[in-house]
């Protein structure tokens, strides 16, 4: 898919495609969600993901991608309707679709407990009941997936973070995830930890959703991206005034995002 800069067309390598048909591997409307607290983080939210297609989330801090990607799994429970591959994200369904949706968190720490990578990667299929010999089976395929196969017996709390990263990658692909669900995967890494990593996910034939301040990595990776703002930046793009959140219409919000192709020089804005 082509990426536009101003007049120039550069070429960027075709994603490999998982399967082509149409049913999508994310289907998010009108997804409305606050906190316990009060606090209005997502309001108005739809968003559509293809098979096969790999999407950047981009925003401001604060605008919502996180806690949009938490409900994907069903971590956190909103307003509104979400399907993953065709099935409504409702209780009954959550075993089976958080083996569909692999997250994979902004800090690997949060995905690392256990003492040798071997038993992290393991422990999503051990706890989906699967024979030891698919485990190991999985847990080298994942390995392998992410160039980390040497790396099965070290102590996952002694890698750097670019090595996490990619051993947090491997905890979810060991699932065999439809959709790859990445929060900041680029946070933190040194330039070259982060060239290898979007290498990576250039390769990996997986529909992905991936939160992002990289402008660069959204540059090389993805064909699409979507637009996340506070509500207070919506209101600024419009010109308004920045009122308190608690005196804001209902109409302006962080649920105001389109889709666009990635053009750096041009507005993506409504
Ligand atoms: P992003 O990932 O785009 O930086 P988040 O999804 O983390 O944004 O946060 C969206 C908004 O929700 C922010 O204003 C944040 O302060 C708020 N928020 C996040 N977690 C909580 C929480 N547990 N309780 C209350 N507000 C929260």
């Amino acid at each position: 898919m082509p990426v536009i800069h101003d007049a120039k067309t550069v070429s960027v390598p075709p994603v490999t495609l998982v399967e082509s048909n149409h049913q999508p591997a994310l289907i998010v409307e009108k997804l409305d969600f606050s906190y316990p607290d009060g606090h209005v983080a997502l309001r108005n939210i739809s968003l559509a993901v293809d098979r096969g297609e790999k999407v950047a989330l981009v925003g401001p801090n604060g605008a919502g991608k996180s806690t949009l990607m938490l409900h994907l799994n069903g971590i956190l429970h909103g307003n509104g309707n979400i399907q993953v591959a065709g099935m409504p994200l409702i209780k009954p369904n959550l075993p089976v679709i958080r083996g569909k949706v692999g997250l994979v968190f902004q800090n690997p720490d949060d995905q690392l407990f256990s003492p040798t990578v071997f038993e992290d990667v393991a422990f999503g299929p051990l706890h989906m009941g699967l024979p030891e010999a698919e485990v190991r089976a999985r847990v080298a395929r994942a390995l392998e997936q992410v160039d980390m196969s040497p790396y099965s017996e070290r102590l996952s709390h002694h890698l750097s973070v670019g090595e996490k990263k990619r051993i947090a990658i491997a905890t979810v692909l060991s699932m065999e995830p439809d959709l790859l669900v990445l929060d900041e995967p680029s946070a933190g890494l040194d330039p070259r930890a982060r060239r290898s990593l979007i290498h990576l996910l250039r390769e990996l034939p997986l529909t992905m959703l991936v939160s992002t301040h990289d402008m660069l990595m959204v540059q090389e990776l993805f064909p699409r991206m979507r637009v996340h703002r506070t509500e207070e930046e919506a209101q600024i793009r419009q010109g308004l005034p920045i009122v308190p959140r608690h005196l804001l219409e209902q109409r302006s919000a962080v649920g105001s995002v389109r889709q666009e192709r990635f053009r750096p020089h041009r507005r993506v804005d409504r």
